[in-house]
């Protein structure tokens, strides 16, 4: 064991040492060689060392390279190396993190890690968390407390009784509501098309003053980080009227709501800790190994009603079980990295992170528009859109960003517009990584633009 785990930490150190020199996308050739996983189940069993060289040459190579510095897809983070390191202890814990009696040390590390979380952010101090695995999953976990909440006014108990019959709940969300909070209330079944959709402005805000009469009803659905242009909706003027109608706000903040860490931007989350539950990603801009996210609820009452069960069985004493406040039961100890992310970078760590990699975004906006390139969104976090042109232009300079390997960026449509879409989310990312990314940019459109 310990020969394999040293070899193993070897193995990786290595791949992350590798990744400032190659490609971001794996090449043809790394892709082809994933042809010779596609063997029969071995009949005996082999040698663990053996395993690990297999996993290491073939798979190492046809990783995208999200774990390096010039990874701008989607909305990714990299991960922290106290979140890697703890991981890797964490695995060699085994722990199972639902219950108390089965973890004594995961439970304390998600108590004091959900006390950091609401301090940092400036959430009620008092509130509820769950340890999920994504934000798709904390937007579910918040649907479900809002969801009991409301139906609970009612007199009707919708653990117990389920949602036949039961009081229909009005739902508001905005126009550029994310995917993940529409599956989250398939899941719950209060329907994704049976909302009202509020119109938002052209950075994607939900309008405050389109807004639908709301009532003690009615559950509001607000957005910190719009996942294109990273706008926040202006919960400043949505929520207290929205409280004042005793209606539920839940914020998807998957990782807008981490500017609250950061002074210079803390004022795109004014207003939002007035909401009751919120939605939160680790494994984006917290930088923590996936998967990882966290549901926060102001009233644990409400969170715990919709996700405890009992069992003979189970030991339940005085502490917090943390089953009693997520959809899993058993589950991998996943507070362990947002503790040793929060652990190592400090209040002061995580506010650099979250401001330097704003920074890198307004130097690329800054750059590319330089160059004569437009620049869809207002760069107010770490997101930027770029077009080069019509839509057919700039699908072809994405195309060639991608196959050019120095970085990587996906595409999106942006109210009617196709744009490349830079999110830039990762601790690992210097400045000479964007200034190298942005050359690439330049290179390839220039290239592609002589040849239209
Ligand atoms: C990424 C994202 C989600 C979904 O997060 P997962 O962790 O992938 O489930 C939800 N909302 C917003 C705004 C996001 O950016």
């Amino acid at each position: 064991m310990k020969d394999l785990l040293r070899t193993t930490a070897e193995r990786a150190a290595r791949y992350l040492a590798g990744l400032k020199d190659r490609g971001v996308a794996p090449t043809p050739e790394a892709l082809a060689n994933l042809g010779r996983l596609e063997e029969a189940l071995p009949e005996r069993p082999a040698d663990p060392s053996a395993v690990i060289a297999l996993l290491d040459d073939i798979g190492s190579p046809a990783t995208i390279a999200s774990a390096g510095g010039r990874f701008f897809g989607f909305v990714v983070g990299g991960s922290l190396p106290a979140t890697v390191a703890a991981s890797s202890l964490a695995a060699a814990w085994d722990q199972n993190a639902g219950i108390v009696a089965l973890s004594p040390i995961a439970a304390r590390l998600e108590q004091v890690a959900m006390r950091w979380l609401v301090d940092v952010l400036g959430l009620p101090p008092a509130s509820g968390v769950g340890f999920v695995t994504c934000a798709t999953q904390a937007n579910f976990s918040g649907l479900a407390a809002a969801r009991h909440a409301l139906l609970e006014r009612r007199g009707w108990n919708v653990e117990t009784r389920g949602l036949f019959g039961a009081p229909p709940i009005t739902v508001v969300v905005g126009d550029e509501v994310h995917v993940s909070v529409l599956k989250a209330l398939t899941l719950v079944g209060l329907g994704r098309e049976r909302v009202i959709r509020v119109p938002v402005d052209g950075q994607g805000r939900m309008r405050a003053d389109a807004l639908p009469p709301l009532d003690d009803n009615t559950l509001v659905c607000l957005q910190a980080g719009n996942v294109n242009t990273g706008a926040f909706d202006p919960a400043d003027r949505i929520i207290p009227q929205a409280r004042s109608a005793g209606a539920w706000v839940h914020v998807d903040g998957a990782f807008g709501l981490w500017a609250a860490a950061a002074p210079a931007r803390a004022h795109l989350v004014n207003g939002y800790a007035g909401a009751d539950s919120w939605a939160i990603d680790a494994h984006k801009w917290l930088n923590v190994p996936y998967d990882s996210g966290m549901v926060v609820v102001k009233d644990p009452r409400h969170l715990y009603a919709a996700m405890t069960v009992n069992a003979p069985y189970l030991v339940i004493g005085e502490a917090r079980e943390p089953d009693h406040y997520t959809p899993e039961f058993s589950r991998r100890a996943r507070g362990i990295e947002v503790w040793a992310a929060l652990r190592s970078l400090g209040r002061q760590g995580l506010a650099d992170l979250i401001e330097r990699t704003c920074r890198h975004a307004t130097r690329f906006a800054d750059g590319l528009r330089e160059a004569g390139y437009e620049i869809l969104n207002d760069v107010v976090i770490n997101q930027v859109l770029v077009s080069f042109g019509d839509g057919e232009l700039t699908r072809r300079v994405i195309a060639g960003v991608q196959a050019d390997g120095t970085c990587w960026a996906g595409g999106t449509v942006w109210q009617g517009r196709t744009a490349m879409r830079i999110s830039v989310s990762s601790w690992a990312t210097t400045e000479d990584d964007v200034e190298r990314s942005m050359a690439a940019m330049l290179r390839v459109a220039s290239e592609v633009l002589a040849t239209a």
